[in-house]
Formats: structure tokens, sequence, C-alpha cells
């Protein structure tokens, strides 16, 4: 798909069009590239470092998506993305140059067109990392906890004092 249809895509789902969406639609885009195919189920998992706007264009083009639990944040801050194919064993990781934002004179339109005319090389330094993704979504009972009531899925629990409850009940009921 040319950059032009992505970028249409990924603004479409996100709500408007940043440099954050140009970022993540360069990631899709290299990795679709890359044998890293579209994923309807788990055949992907990503894990990314930061949950700024760049995150929403992972979701839309690779189908890497929150719900379905492959795609996972690490909250560092960093604009560093580890996408894994399952069905190819391999893995891939992009993380952005320091040197891409230097030109502080940029418009944020200007930002967005400049990022998207780059090679990816040029935006991110990208290595090959090894096959090591994160287990598959699991799925799980859910029981109510002992003081809201609320279905809480059973490995959120929390046992305090002989009473199983939900983590905000048991941040309340400790104080
Ligand atoms: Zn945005
Ligand atoms: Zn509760």
């Amino acid at each position: 798909m040319e950059i032009k249809e992505l970028m249409k895509k990924a603004t479409m789902f996100h709500g408007h069009i940043c440099p954050g969406i140009a970022i993540g639609v360069l990631v899709a885009k290299y990795a679709l590239e890359n044998g890293f195919e579209h994923s309807p189920d788990e055949e992907l998992v990503a894990v990314v470092e930061t949950d700024n706007c760049s995150v929403d264009a992972l979701q839309t083009i690779l189908g890497t998506t929150y719900g379905k639990g492959n795609l996972i944040h690490k909250d560092y801050g960093k604009s560093n993305y580890n996408i894994y194919s399952r069905k190819n064993q391999k893995g891939v990781r992009l993380s952005l140059k320091k040197t891409i934002f230097d030109n502080k004179k940029l418009s944020r339109d200007e930002k967005i067109q400049n990022l998207l005319s780059l090679e990816p090389e040029n935006v991110f330094e990208i290595r090959n990392i090894e096959y090591d993704p994160p287990g598959m979504a699991q799925i799980e009972e859910s029981l109510p906890c002992s003081l809201c009531g609320e279905l809480t899925m059973e490995s959120r629990m929390m046992n305090y004092q002989g009473k199983i409850m939900c983590i905000p009940c048991y941040k309340e009921f400790k104080q």
C-alpha cells in the first residue's frame, strides 16, 4: 500500500494528522515490506515502549491491537517498536533516531512531510532481534470481588486477610 493510503487509514482511526502518526505509519510500512503481515489474530505481536500517537498507526495497519492482547505497552517513554512474527519466528526493532527532530524550525506540517519523504533507515535505527515474544493472550475466568461485587479477572484478584478482592478495593481496604 502507498504511504498516502496508509496515512489516510491511520489518521481516520486516530482522529487527527500529526508527526506521531507519520512515525507509526513508517514503522508499520517497514514491517509490512519486510515479512511481517497484517495480523487478524495474534500472528504479530508489537511491544512498544511509548503510548504516544504513533501506536495508533500500528493498531490500524499491523493489526497489533490492545483488545486482542498483541499490543504490549512498556511504559519507558521511548520511541522504540519491537515487532515479532509468530509465523516467521522473527523479530525486528525500530528505534527513532535522535537526530530526527533536530530542525526545530519546521512547522508541524513540514515535519510530517519531511518524515514521509525519508527512507526508514534514515528515521530509525533498525535491527533484527531475537525471537522472544511475550506469551499469547490468555482467556480467563472472572469472579465477583468480595467487596464491590464487580466481575474481576482471576489473575488480578488480591487476597487480603482471607478476602478475595479487586485491586481498587484492595487499595482502599488496606489504608
Ligand atoms: Zn496524534
Ligand atoms: Zn472490588
